[in-house]
């Protein structure tokens, strides 16, 4: 662990050359005037989210900001661009250390939402005592927790802890809501200010989900990933951006093919389903602007909301991928790493259509094959049969199987077969990417799964004199299939022990593994955004 204050201007030009530098920018043409106008506020909206988040990470984070901006020395200054990276004094890539003198050197485990001095302890003793509805507020999602004159904890509503800025941000999303010719937006935005105001964010929610509109906006307190000491409190977040109409409609088109790839599983009949239910709601996007939260560290691709269970239960919740962003780390990311670990005659073949499509494919897959299952006579799940094993193996299968999925849409020449090549050829450079940061996350350890046995089964060969892997298109969509059927059979028969085996086999760091991810350390880890359209629209 580095002790604060002893980062020098060396390990801070290395720790930042960890983020490459990247243009993000979106096609705007198509915008209605309307919606010209609306995202002028939209992008003001998402600015006052930076300095709420700001506030929300530590009390004394907007004075540190304002003392890094005002060093003009070389140094001075990439300090404060590191701090803008993380949004904050502390590293996100080496669990929160500070690089910046005179700063705690970790983040505080409770951030700005409660007391810094105030243990658990403290808190679960105050809080036995409140009465039942004080309970709720206490842990909700949109209050902080301050003291009392006399060192009493108390609960303050969002509204007022924030209230020199949320009327601000309530104020720019009326202007756009008045800006815009869409119904739908409207809906949400005008909703959205109210809720701002109010702490009610229940009706804004389920007005998110019936959002249809050319500008697609995401904007409030979601995320709880920083109250580290609970797990209650929401962080400000804005995501303004624009809905991509192609990916829209090749979305509708595998939509229409869900059942038909279904129906031909490679599983035994009676493990498939007859009717699969209505898929979850998902977007694509480009990414204009962002705001608070999502401003800091390694940056977000897609993301599942709301959080809330009322509206989850009530509407279930939407996906939202990010389609420029992952367009952004394939470029910096990927195609480095496929130019170290691909086989020269097959560097051609990467590109990024298929490595998105394969991506939606992904998301598509989680609602196909086994789910509600029957072990022993009795009516069960496969999260509940497979416990701990669950994420990694449904990760896989979804992976393998939107493989399985994109041939089979080939093989009926519903989808070019030009894309067959690409498709393995890109698939296999990112499989590096997903183990790169190790196995003990489920994507990571599912990706190895289907590596080493893919490797095993001759779908990728290993030139072991220059460390290169190669496709065998020959054997690549047998072998996908059959271990869509192996996860999938797995899972329908919810038999925990074989799921096991199959991990303990294949999703592992082996040495050739290993010696590969070694070569990658000086590829960066993520990008670190520019968005014209912002500066230009605000
Ligand atoms: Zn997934």
């Amino acid at each position: 662990m580095r002790q604060q204050g002893q980062a020098s201007s060396s390990k801070l030009s290395a720790d930042m050359a960890r983020y490459a530098p990247t243009v993000i920018t979106a096609d705007t043409t198509a915008l209605s005037p309307g919606d010209r106008k609306a995202l002028v506020s939209l992008v003001r909206a998402a600015a006052v989210m930076d300095r709420l988040f700001l506030r929300q990470t530590w009390s004394g984070n907007e004075e540190t900001m304002r003392k890094l901006a005002a060093d003009q020395t070389p140094e001075g200054r990439e300090r404060y661009r590191y701090f803008v990276i993380n949004m904050g004094p502390w590293s996100r890539l080496d669990a929160n250390a500070s690089f910046v003198p005179g700063t705690p050197a970790m983040r505080p485990h409770g951030a700005n939402y409660y007391p810094e001095d105030m243990t658990r302890e403290e808190f679960n003793a105050w809080l036995a005592a409140l009465p039942e509805a004080d309970r709720e507020r206490a842990t909700g999602y949109f209050t902080t927790v301050r003291r009392t004159a006399d060192k009493a904890l108390r609960i303050v509503p969002y509204n007022r802890e924030y209230a020199d800025l949320l009327p601000e941000a309530a104020g720019h999303l009326r202007d756009a809501a008045t800006a815009t010719e869409n119904p739908s937006l409207r809906t949400y935005l005008t909703l959205r200010a109210d809720a701002f105001l109010s702490d009610n964010y229940y009706k804004s929610d389920i007005a998110w989900m019936d959002l249809d509109s050319p500008l697609d906006i995401t904007i409030g307190p979601y995320e709880v990933y920083m109250d580290e000491l609970f797990n209650y409190k929401a962080a400000f977040e804005a995501f303004i951006t624009l809905r991509n109409q192609d990916e829209s409609q090749k979305l509708a088109f595998f939509a229409n093919h869900l059942q038909e790839i279904e129906n031909i599983l490679p599983i035994q009949p009676a493990y498939r389903n007859p009717r699969l239910g209505a898929a979850a709601p998902i977007r694509v996007v480009d990414l204009v602007a962002t705001g608070g939260e999502p401003r800091a560290g390694v940056q977000t691709a897609a993301f599942n909301l709301p959080n809330d269970e009322r509206v989850v239960t009530e509407r279930g919740s939407k996906r939202v991928m990010l389609k420029n962003v992952q367009e952004a780390k394939f470029n910096t990311i990927l195609k480095p790493i496929a130019a170290l670990v691909l086989d020269p005659s097959q560097q051609k073949d990467v590109a990024f259509e298929p490595f998105f499509t394969h991506i939606l494919a992904h998301e598509l897959m989680h609602g196909l094959g086994p789910h509600a299952i029957t072990v022993n006579g009795k009516k069960s799940t496969v999260r509940h049969q497979m416990k701990e094993l669950g994420s990694a193996t449904e990760e896989a299968k979804a992976d393998v199987a939107g493989l399985f999925a994109l041939h089979s849409l080939i093989d009926r020449g519903l989808l070019d077969s030009a894309m067959t090549r690409p498709l393995a050829v890109t698939f296999l450079a990112s499989m590096f990417r997903s183990v790169r940061f190790g196995i003990t996350e489920a994507h990571g350890r599912g990706m190895a799964l289907q590596f080493n046995y893919m490797l095993e089964n001759g779908a990728i060969a290993h030139d072991s004199t220059s460390d290169t892997y190669c496709v065998d298109f020959k054997r690549f969509a047998q072998v996908a299939s059959k271990l869509t059927g192996e996860i999938m059979t797995i899972q329908a028969e919810g038999d925990y022990a074989r799921a096991k085996k199959l991990l303990d086999t294949y999703g592992v760091l082996t040495p050739v593994l290993q010696r590969t991810l070694d070569r990658l350390k000086a590829i960066p880890v993520d990008i670190a955004p520019e968005y014209p359209l912002a500066r230009t629209t605000s």
